[in-house]
């Protein structure tokens, strides 16, 4: 038995520990040398380093005092063993009778039957598991929590290592390690389209790379300087007055405020420090500990708690390394997959769109503004892909398949194939779609529907003569303000609309006046955070309080579109006066230029969206006031459902093609028969095949939909007997007691009639 050096804390031991890392050595001549370096730091007559491979197999690396011809021969699957079983709990094992323990396994060719006390401690990374790292002795004796803290210390080091990719070097051939195992990730296809590229992470983590310190002292009073900014700009936030009393928010800031003052939490950073680490390694020793042992629950309020203190502690490396950047430009592949817990839609913009490849998003719902967009930029997106930013490290091979709503991290080379062939396939069926481009959208009884896009962006506009749209049914203008990084200014929105007019080159196009407020966040106009933005101060509300805005806009659109016509509409309206008071504005801004000499728009036509369901009981005077009137559906649907788009625990609770929304929609159609008014629908229903055919059953003769989705709607109308489908959908809708659900009707219908849904 060794020794014991008593001189020799874990601070010695890091020192070593590092000169070694330093050392020009093989990987395994390292390994082995740290092992000896520990064990022999330990007392310990055993030190064994155990990695996990990416077939969940643990296999024994390098050991100190067990048999050597053990390594890389030695087993363990994933929880099975003592050292299986730290690893799948991600906790350590301190025994002074390994032998005793019900899990215990012995492996004959490793000759430990002779030790009996055991300490095993996760290797962990990000809260990942990497491997087990292991000291043994053959006296009896329990190992001292200081011991435990100082091997937890030392299996950073071995991670750090581990995730150099140092090791694949000793790696047996066809084998490899857990950090790069493939992984697929089951979410909802919020966007169609495959993507292959590389993870670019929205939030990147901070990587720390000085792990261990000079002075434990100096980085005590740095821990206690970051955690004190940290408290106050938590104590600031929730200070403020607009964080309202209840809520959401708050509730997260409380919780924030709980880890910051957690003494717990301070008292183990501590202890990590006085072990050897920088106040940073501390920090992210601690948070992997946590996360590890966190992301094994199952209570979903707990796991969100996980994410809670996980960003805090991502707040705190912040603060101490003064690492603020986001992957935003250089370093970011041609090919980049964003992955993101949630994003907003501005935030998306901010990426070069010709770079992107893909959007995954942990949280998010279908109709999300951020997801919008990304249709908007035709890039497929996954939700609710649960845990890839965890699983994913910038750089990373991945697939985005949009169709299916999957994601697969470092793929293997057959689903890479398999994926370049469906890449193919899909390729050869856009050009099925594009030989559509010119034919006649017509269903098989002859009805006349019109396709239109949506958009707003000029990278939107060459989709307009590719994908064979009758017009834009619905321009987005917000989106022009969203990527500005100050408030676009009079000639800028002319210049701008003016140039989507040439490109429509003749086509309708309807710009929609602002529509910020709510999840559509513009950075320079500074709105009040409000506890339910959906229903607070936005669109037509806010540019009703701030008529110099929606002026400025008027007079740009109506100097856009001189000797030309301009068809607009409004956002979220509630109440027939407010199209009145846009008419009042309307009007002085058409004296205005016609008292300056300005050619005036050849005709005007001027609509309302109809997206809150108030308005369901003003349909015949709204009908009477406008010229034509565009259905939100995306807006609608919430509204009408009390489901917000952007959650879609609730939101995808409910159908979109469930009677009460389809009979929503069918009183809608009535009115604009009775009233003789023009009548679209602009929501991101109109875009899936199968919701735009039960539109079309409804009585909707025009429809404005994302560009990619012209093809596959006209392919289904193509095939409609759209009088069939209406007798067939009445009878559903007037059924007082229904047995089938109507989706499961309509897609029946569509089958018995071969049409492509
Ligand atoms: C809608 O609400 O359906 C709509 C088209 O508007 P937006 O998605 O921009 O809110
Ligand atoms: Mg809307």
């Amino acid at each position: 038995m060794p020794m014991r050096d008593l001189s020799a804390g874990p601070r010695v031991l890091l020192r070593r520990l590092r000169e070694l890392m330093a050392e020009p050595l093989d990987p395994q001549e390292r390994l082995d040398r740290i092992v000896r370096q520990i064990a022999s730091n330990m007392v310990a007559e055993v030190c064994s380093v155990y990695v996990l491979r990416s077939d969940g197999v643990l296999e024994l690396y390098a050991t100190e005092g067990l048999n050597p011809e053990a390594v890389h021969l030695s087993q363990l699957k994933m929880g099975q063993g003592l050292v299986g079983t730290i690893a799948a709990s991600a906790q350590p094992l301190n025994l002074s009778d390994a032998q005793a323990h019900p899990a215990f396994r012995y492996l004959p060719e490793t000759g430990e039957e002779i030790y009996h006390s055991f300490l095993g401690v996760p290797i962990l990374r990000a809260g990942r598991t990497l491997g087990v790292l292991v000291v043994q002795n053959k006296a009896s004796r329990t190992y001292r929590e200081d011991e435990v803290e100082a091997l937890e210390t030392t299996a950073m080091v071995i991670a750090e290592m581990i995730a150099t990719g140092e090791l694949k070097k000793i790696t047996k051939p066809g084998l490899e390690l857990d950090l790069t195992r493939p992984v697929t990730i089951e979410g909802d296809g919020y966007n169609e389209g495959l993507g292959l590229g590389h993870v670019i992470l929205h939030e990147p983590r901070v990587v720390v790379t000085n792990l261990l310190n000079e002075d434990a002292e100096s980085e005590v009073r740095r821990l206690a300087e970051a955690l004190g900014s940290l408290r106050i700009s938590i104590d600031d936030m929730l200070s403020r007055r607009d964080v309202a009393t209840e809520g959401e928010h708050r509730e997260v800031l409380e919780t924030y405020r709980m880890f910051a003052y957690d003494q717990g939490w301070v008292r183990r950073m501590e202890e990590a420090i006085h072990n050897g680490l920088t106040a940073e390694a501390a920090v992210e020793k601690v948070q992997s500990d946590t996360k590890a042992r966190m992301m094994r629950l199952t209570d979903p309020y707990l796991r969100e708690r996980m994410h809670d203190f996980d960003d805090l502690a991502n707040r705190l490396l912040r603060q101490l390394t003064g690492f603020s950047g986001r992957s935003i430009g250089e370093g970011m592949p041609a090919d980049a997959i964003i992955f993101a817990r949630a994003m907003g839609a501005a935030e998306l913009l901010d990426y070069p769109r010709e770079r992107l490849r893909g959007l995954v998003l942990e949280d998010g719902a279908v109709t999300s503004h951020v997801v919008i967009v990304a249709r908007a930029m035709g890039i497929p997106v996954v939700g609710q892909a649960v845990g890839a930013v965890a699983l994913a490290e910038n750089g990373d091979a991945a697939i985005i398949d949009g169709d299916d709503g999957q994601l697969h991290l470092r793929p293997v080379s057959d689903v890479l194939k398999a994926y370049e062939e469906k890449v193919r396939l899909r390729a050869r069926r856009q050009e099925q779609f594009r030989a559509l481009r010119d034919v006649d959208p017509v269903t098989k009884d002859g009805k006349r529907i019109s396709l239109m896009m949506n958009a707003g962006l000029i990278v939107d506009l060459p989709h307009l003569p590719e994908s064979g749209a009758d017009g834009i049914g619905l321009f987005r203008t917000e989106l022009q303000f969203m990527i500005a990084s100050t408030m676009p200014k009079l000639e800028e929105q002319e210049a701008f609309y003016r140039n989507v007019i040439r490109q429509a080159d003749g086509l309708p196009v309807t710009f929609r006046a602002l529509d910020i407020g709510g999840d559509k966040v513009v950075s320079y106009f500074r709105a009040h955070e409000e506890e339910n933005p959906a229903l607070g101060w936005r669109a037509i509300r806010l540019s009703l309080d701030r008529p110099g805005l929606l002026r400025t806009q008027l007079r740009a659109l109506l100097r856009a579109s001189a000797d030309a016509e301009l068809r607009m509409m409004l956002p979220m309206v509630t109440e027939v006066a407010e199209i009145h008071a846009v008419r009042d504005l309307l009007q002085k801004e058409v004296q205005h230029l016609s008292k300056f000499g300005h050619s005036l728009p050849r005709k005007l036509q001027f609509g309302a969206m109809l997206e809150v369901p108030a308005l369901m009981w003003q349909l015949d005077e709204l009908m009477a006031e406008v010229d034509f009137v565009s259905v939100g559906s995306n807006d609608l649907f919430q509204f009408s459902m009390a489901a917000d788009r952007g959650n879609a625990r609730v939101s995808d609770r409910f159908d979109m093609l469930g009677r009460p929304f389809l009979r929503i929609l069918r009183d809608i159609v009535r009115a604009a028969e009775r009233n003789k008014t023009p009548l679209t629908l602009c929501g991101e229903m109109a875009g899936k095949p199968l919701s735009a055919m039960a539109l079309i059953g409804l009585g909707f003769r025009s429809v404005s939909m994302a560009p990619t989705s012209i093809g596959p709607v006209k392919a289904m109308l193509l095939s409609l007997d759209a009088d069939r489908l209406t007798e067939t959908l009445n009878a559903a809708l007037d059924d007082r007691q229904p047995r089938e659900p109507v989706r499961e009707l309509l897609t029946r219908f569509a089958a018995e009639n071969g049409i492509p849904v």
